[in-house]
């Protein structure tokens, strides 16, 4: 039994995936949050593969990292930069784990016998593991998002066991987010929602709030078309319109008194007002800011896959808001680098260069001239995990005088190995896992850009790496003027490096996964102040 009445909502999409899903139940959740429920979110994903870890981020976009070390989907990623709040791998159900869970009781013995189906023993382990989210969690609302769109195969055992919970529970409600496509006249078609819905209802759910995104706003007549032919009432069809930035959709919604409609339906208190200032002020910096936007270069190897980055975009989003400037965030491809002859040309117009994460050799070379132009040229620079390896290497080669210094990732054979592979990882053959993964403890070095930034003395980011700073090389390092500003206390990796002649700070953890919008990522702050100075703003 649930130790309180714990709501449920459920939602699901239909017609096409890519409709911000994600961003619905984040927004939903924060309608709730900031009227004082405890909200936790789970995400659904219907892949066989039991974690994001082994997924290419061209196909699937960023790996988000939990505190406990899971790799996720990065719809996690917005959850935590709208709730502010650190979720653990158990919000994350995947068929991976699903049928690895079956599998293993079976092998035990557990089901004594009986043949294992997916009614009931599947359903069951699902409503089973949503439950009991919400008691660990003592929530008074779990948001279930279903990944993929309602009639895959592979989230039709998940849809099946949230009937089955309503039947059971009747404490929930479904939100279906639908499209409203327009035809070169301007006139809008909900035909497409009306079948999406009927397609939900021979699943024996009935939705009872529709959201629809369009180009437009929803209109009156669609609305009432909505309504009627999906058994939906017309005060619970809401718009979800284009918006600027993803974090005005909350207020969106409140507008449209959402929450009441969630109220009633759920029996919640329709009376909690909201406290939504910060956030509408964070918004109104993002919307209006202040000043020419700075231009923000994020070397990379993945840059036509925006998705890719997008924890770093939204560290920089949430940075610039704090510091209340305006954020041109520029992609510029590693690789392209590499043939151009003269640097200067491709980088001047920045004022701030970052080098975010990344594995494998394509582009290496472009992001350490990257590097070595904003240490020559005063540039600030950000490095975030490989951003620190090559910092090191950089320095390495032309500071140190170690030629050709390298990672052991990209040079086996380097002469001067200043980044090598972890020692516990040296083992490690098998792919999924293997890394340093989830957050760590960093010990930082009083009078640094880090302590400035942190303003304390102990702080845990969360890590994904196989390589670190070669501890042979630390001294050599330091006497040539690097700053080792934090260490992890156990054994000694580098966390965090800094320049002394100008802004330039990286990370061995990637900082970017504990941004939040009301919490920006300290040395993003920093790092975005050293920007606007650079800027002369
Ligand atoms: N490829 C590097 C490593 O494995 C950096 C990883 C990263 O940037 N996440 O250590």
């Amino acid at each position: 039994m649930l130790a309180k009445k714990t709501r449920f909502i459920v939602i699901t999409g239909s017609i096409m995936s890519g409709l911000g899903k994600g961003i619905v139940t984040s927004s939903i959740a924060k309608l709730l949050e900031v009227r004082g429920f405890k909200v936790v979110p789970i995400k659904f994903d219907g892949y066989l593969n039991v974690d994001c870890g082994t997924m290419n981020p061209f196909r699937h976009g960023e790996v988000f990292v939990l505190d406990d070390g899971t790799e996720v989907d990065m719809d996690f990623g917005t959850y935590e930069r709208f709730l502010n709040k650190s979720l653990s791998g158990m919000c994350s159900i995947t068929g991976g784990k699903l049928f690895q869970r079956i599998i293993e009781k079976e092998r035990k013995g557990e089901y004594l016998g009986r043949d294992v189906q997916f009614v009931p023993h599947l359903t069951d382990e699902i409503k089973n593991w949503v439950q009991n989210v919400g008691k660990e969690n003592d929530a008074d609302v779990v948001l279930v998002e279903v990944g993929g769109t309602v009639g895959d195969m592979e989230n039709s055992y998940f849809i099946e066991s949230m009937r089955q919970l309503y039947f059971e529970k009747h404490n929930m409600v479904f939100v279906q987010l639908t499209y409203v496509p327009s035809l070169s006249s301007g006139e809008p078609k909900t035909k497409p929602t009306q079948q999406a819905t009927r397609l939900l209802q021979s699943l024996g759910i009935q939705p009872n709030i529709i959201l629809t995104r369009e180009q437009e706003k929803l209109s009156e007549e669609s609305r009432k078309k909505i309504s009627l032919y999906c058994s939906v009432p017309e005060e619970a069809v809401f718009d979800d319109p284009m918006v600027g930035t993803v974090y005005e959709l909350p207020l969106v919604l409140e507008k449209q008194n959402l929450y009441k409609q969630l109220a009633r339906q759920l029996e919640l208190d329709p009376n909690k007002e909201p406290d939504l200032k910060e956030w509408q002020r964070r918004v109104s910096h993002i919307i209006e800011p202040k000043g020419t936007p700075l231009k923000i270069a994020i070397v990379g190897k993945y840059t036509a896959v925006k998705d890719a980055y997008i924890s770093v975009k939204e560290a920089l989003v949430h940075s610039a808001a704090a510091v209340n400037c305006g954020l041109d965030v520029c992609w510029v491809e590693a690789s392209e680098l590499e043939k151009v002859a003269d640097i200067s040309s491709a980088l001047k117009q920045y004022d701030g260069i970052i080098v975010p994460g990344g594995f494998g050799t394509r582009g290496i070379e472009g992001k350490i001239k990257a590097i070595q132009y904003a240490r020559e040229n005063k540039v600030p620079y950000l490095g975030l995990c490989l951003g620190l390896q090559l910092m090191v290497v950089e320095y390495a080669r032309n500071i140190c005088g170690m030629k050709d210094a390298n990672s052991t990732e990209f040079d086996k054979k380097t002469k001067y190995p200043v980044i090598d592979m972890l020692p516990e990882q040296q083992q490690i053959s098998r792919m999924g896992g293997t890394m340093r993964l989830g957050a760590y403890e960093c010990m930082i070095s009083k009078n640094t850009i880090a302590h400035t930034a942190y303003k304390k003395e102990k702080v845990e980011e969360r890590h994904r790496h196989r390589y670190e700073v070669n501890p042979e090389y630390v001294k050599q390092l330091t006497e040539k003027g690097l700053v080792i500003s934090a260490i992890h206390p156990k054994n000694n990796i580098v966390e965090i490096a800094e320049w002394k002649e100008s802004f330039g700070v990286a990370t061995q953890a990637h900082i970017e996964w504990k941004s939040r919008l009301e919490e920006p990522a300290p040395i993003f702050v920093e790092f975005m102040k050293a920007a606007k100075t650079r800027a002369g703003q």
